[in-house]
């Protein structure tokens, strides 16, 4: 089927932090064969492209240049079924919790924890999406991409993803120059429920026997999210907007001199991990109470009821960084990526 390339497309129903944006031009691509020709067409006219998912992790500037294309094709197949685990390849465009739900119906665990995470499939190795004490990079075989702008395809093993803490080779060597149209996840058959992060571990206590089941993780997840999340689709936000940030025992130490009652956890890579949300607070920001501001609920989430524009989102956070910088000497660093902006950390 031929792609529709449109002209001056509004973006602020396309984005959850519903930031009023233009994309230049515009295409919705819902068959894998509409690629190439889209494609060429960007190439022949010499437009940037920009891809986006379902819009959960980014903030956009005013106006988009050159092509934005927005990646909703569909399909779960089962490549393979061995004793002890199943291969799915699933399409870019299947809605992430849509795809965790349906591998729990089906028996097919590990993905539990990472429920109601917002976006697409094609978008999660992107910034290894992670919630709950587990990560997805883990049961990702293989992302299959198309080089930009060439269209060349590249695959790329779960190894070559270099998947980190909230990161990706895709946000460094291949970012803006690769499409993912497909991602292979190799799932466990046998439920080995991760049940550790402390929230969750509450709630399973008080809501079960002492022996959790996937089904009981992930009722867990989604019942903890929805009381401390705000739903964009009721208040605009792009979930947590910075990192939180990784120190060493040293710089932890030095810290707690000062504040020894600062939270902290071990970092499974080394280190420590300290939860920016409560950085934020003891500077004030949960008493402000302005068009942009964090969440009453959570310090880390920075929510946009009045659908202000991109400028007023990062005014404020840039002084929640200043802040923290200021208090306790650390530089948090923005999670959502930027478009659309030629300053201030963002793609031009
Ligand atoms: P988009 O926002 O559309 O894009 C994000 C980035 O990925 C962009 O750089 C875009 O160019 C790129 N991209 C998207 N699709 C493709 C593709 N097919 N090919 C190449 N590049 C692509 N994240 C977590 O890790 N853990 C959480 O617990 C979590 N909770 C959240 C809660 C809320 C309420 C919200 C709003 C967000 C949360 N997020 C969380 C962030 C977000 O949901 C994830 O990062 C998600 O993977 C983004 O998916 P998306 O389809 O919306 O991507
Ligand atoms: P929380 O339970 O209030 O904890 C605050 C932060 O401390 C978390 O973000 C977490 O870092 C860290 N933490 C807590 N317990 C930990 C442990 N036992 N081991 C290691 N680190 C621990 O968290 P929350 O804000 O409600 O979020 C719950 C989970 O959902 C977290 O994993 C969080 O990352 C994820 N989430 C992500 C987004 C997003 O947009 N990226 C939005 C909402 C929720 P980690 O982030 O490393 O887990």
């Amino acid at each position: 089927m031929t792609l529709a390339v449109q002209e001056r497309v509004e973006l602020q129903a396309l984005n959850t932090l519903a930031v009023p944006a233009v994309a230049e031009y515009f295409a919705e691509l819902t068959e894998p064969a509409q690629l190439d020709e889209v494609l060429a067409e960007a190439r022949d006219r010499q437009w940037r492209v920009t891809v986006l998912g379902e819009g959960s992790n980014v903030v956009l500037a005013e106006t988009l240049s050159g092509l934005t294309l927005v990646q909703r094709c569909r399909g779960i197949s089962v490549l393979e079924q061995e004793a002890d685990a199943v291969c799915l390849q699933v399409a870019a465009g299947e809605n992430w919790h849509g795809f965790v739900s349906w591998c729990l119906d089906r028996d097919y665990f590990g993905l539990e924890n990472l429920a109601l995470i917002p976006g697409t499939v094609g978008a999660a190795p992107i910034q290894n999406i992670g919630a709950y004490g587990v990560e997805v990079g883990r049961f990702v075989e293989r992302v299959h991409c198309r080089e930009l702008p060439s269209g060349t395809p590249l695959v790329l093993t779960r190894e070559e993803c270099e998947f980190d803490y909230r990161n990706s080779i895709f946000k460094r060597k291949w970012q803006d120059r690769a499409l993912i149209e497909s991602v292979t996840f190799r799932l466990p058959l046998t439920p080995s429920p991760v049940t550790g992060y402390p929230t969750l571990a509450r709630w399973l206590e008080e809501h079960g026997d002492g022996d959790p089941t996937p089904r009981q993780v992930f009722d867990g997840v989604v019942t903890i999210r929805r009381s401390r999340l705000p739903d964009p689709g009721d208040i605009p936000n792009v979930g947590s907007f910075f990192k939180n940030p990784r120190i060493s025992g040293r710089a932890l130490g030095q810290l707690q001199a000062d504040w020894p009652e600062l939270p902290h956890y071990a970092d499974e890579r080394g280190g420590h991990k300290l939860p920016a949300a409560w950085l934020i607070e003891q500077c004030g920001f949960k008493q402000r109470d302005a068009a942009v501001r964090v969440h009453a609920e959570h310090a880390l989430v920075i929510v946009n009821p009045e659908r202000r524009p991109a400028p007023e989102i990062l005014e404020l956070a840039e002084a929640i960084a200043d802040a923290v910088h200021q208090r306790f000497g650390i530089l948090l660093e923005q999670e959502p990526r930027n478009y659309g902006f030629t300053s201030g950390g963002g793609r031009g």
